[in-house]
């Protein structure tokens, strides 16, 4: 299905070389409508919340301020390992650069606002169930104090979009949608990777010396020694998002180097997951079911991977391999440390005897692969384990899955002799260790299923949900008590490896 060359506009597909960016025109739709607006980052930005019939048309591009000059921004990506050459925005429009209260420049940008030039065979629009997805989850991240581009709205574009849903295999009509999402910057590895690959060093020096005079001004006037502390930054943001992703269970599912933010924020949220039974090898992504390259214990080695790709892009402006080898070398030292430091955490070890530690806090994660314990429910009751050894199990038990048995307890009670033995050593009482590791471990995370229910109700206009999904996640931490019994819960049964609910796939 190529789309027309409708050349009488700026959008028809095209290989854009010499360039970061292509100027488009939003699509119309037929009739905008405001779903969920971000009350919080809309005030953040001086917008006016009142008119939501304006707001519906502007954050849908359907009328837009004479002065925007809306454009798509290109770039590649290495796909499941292999170069792709040009990707780009297909369905991304930015739409203008607000200073929010901070003073911080914000991009805005639609998702699924109509075709631009690296569409290539797709539709460039977006439907209701990947942006109910896209808004909550990035919401989520932020209040889970994870790095990640923001949703400032949701809105229904009156509009029915074809999609071939992977599990029936028919096309099917779906709703239309648009999420106005914000950030400070939307370029990716692959915004480099690109110019690089066609040896086009002139914009490849271009775009670096712009991502560091805007995002990372602290660095100064760019130069060779600066590029290597720009990428030495990048690593470190990365390496901070792997461990935050690894703390809270959140499987990206599609870090391809175009999906991998230079300024260490999480990005396009697609066939992302978050771990219900604790599983280093679970991916949620259908379309790489085969390989598992994105499942969830092999995050930070990938993070390494594209980096090492962001690497060899940049290499003929710095002219020199050993100090981008040392980087990545110390991507992986600085992870191993990072992620003992947060381990100790969601454990309550305020004693940081990382060397001495190290076996107990990596055990900790054998016995959580190896018995079938959700997560989430795990660690926030570790919080408040009995001090009585026989009323452990007991306390523990909401955490276990089905098929849970006498041998799993075994394993995990052994690992509980030695912590509790090793929190002898600390001096906090067990209330203050409490709350700090309630603190790291949050008992709301926003579970696949939670999301399937919320966008299910939606398609047939029942929003209530998806407002209480949107409420709950803005305070993942605190106990919520009102909310618990139907959220602070394990997957139920019915919702392991379901289409939507464990399994989905890249194109949505
Ligand atoms: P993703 O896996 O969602 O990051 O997408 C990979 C590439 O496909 C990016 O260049 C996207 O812009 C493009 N893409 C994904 N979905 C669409 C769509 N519906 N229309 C046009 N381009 C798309
Ligand atoms: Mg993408
Ligand atoms: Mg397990």
């Amino acid at each position: 299905t190529q789309l027309p060359k409708d050349t009488s506009s700026d959008n028809y597909c095209r290989t854009v070389e010499r360039a970061a960016f292509s100027f488009v025109s939003p699509k119309q739709t037929s009739a905008p409508e405001l779903l969920l607006l971000n009350n919080a980052l809309a005030e953040s930005l001086f917008i006016e919340t009142q008119d939501h019939e304006h707001l519906a048309k502007l954050l849908t591009g359907n009328d837009l301020p004479e002065a925007l000059m809306p454009y798509a921004m290109n770039y590649g990506g290495h796909q499941f390992g292999h170069w792709a050459g040009q990707l780009g925005d297909g369905r991304a429009i930015n739409l203008v650069q607000l200073r929010d209260k901070d003073d911080a420049l914000i991009t805005l940008q639609l998702k699924g606002a109509g075709p631009t030039p690296y569409s290539r065979n797709a539709d460039g629009l977006a439907v209701l169930r990947s942006s109910i997805r896209e808004f909550l989850c990035s919401e989520a991240m932020y209040h889970l104090g994870i790095a990640t581009t923001r949703a400032l709205s949701l809105s229904l574009t009156g509009d029915k979009v074809t999609r071939d849903m992977f599990y029936d295999g028919h096309p099917k009509l779906e709703l239309g949608a648009i999420v106005c999402r914000t950030s400070t910057s939307f370029m990716r590895f692959g915004s480099f990777q690109l110019p690089a690959s066609r040896g086009d060093l002139t914009l490849l020096k271009q775009l670096v010396d712009y991502s560091i005079t805007q995002d990372f001004p602290h660095l100064g006037e760019p130069n060779a020694d600066v590029y290597l502390q720009w990428f030495s930054e990048i690593c470190q943001r990365t390496c901070l998002l792997m461990v935050n992703w690894m703390r809270v269970g959140f499987v990206h599912g599609v870090m391809n180097t175009d999906n991998m933010s230079i300024i260490g924020e999480t990005i396009d949220f697609g066939p992302y997951g978050w771990i219900d039974e604790f599983d280093l090898n679970w991916t949620p992504n259908t379309t790489d079911a085969q390989g598992k390259r994105y499942r969830f214990g092999a995050q930070p080695q990938i993070a390494q991977w594209n980096l090492f790709q962001l690497a060899n892009a940049i290499y003929p402006l710095i002219n020199e391999a050993d100090g981008l080898n040392t980087q990545l070398s110390e991507f992986a030292t600085n992870y191993e440390r990072q992620w003992l430091e947060m381990m100790a955490d969601k454990t309550g070890l305020v004693i940081k005897n990382q060397q001495a530690d190290a076996a107990l806090l990596e055990a900790l994660e054998t016995v959580l692969q190896e018995t079938p314990t959700d997560m989430t429910i795990f660690y926030r009751l570790l919080a408040s384990l009995p001090e009585l050894s026989n009323e452990w199990q007991n306390h523990l038990a909401p955490a276990f899955y089905q098929d849970f048995t006498s041998a799993h307890w075994q394993v995990l009670n052994e690992w509980l002799v030695q912590y509790v033995s090793r929190l002898n050593q600390e001096q906090t009482s067990a209330s203050q260790r409490k709350a700090m590791m309630n603190k790291v471990n949050p008992k709301y995370v926003l579970r696949n299923f939670l999301s399937q229910q919320a966008i299910k109700a939606a398609e047939q206009g029942q929003f209530d949900k998806l407002q209480t999904l949107y409420q709950l996640i803005q305070q993942p931490y605190d106990e919520q008590p009102e909310f618990e019994q139907e959220y602070f819960v394990k997957r139920p049964e019915w919702a392991k490896n379901k289409p939507g609910c464990s399994m989905l796939s890249c194109s949505s």
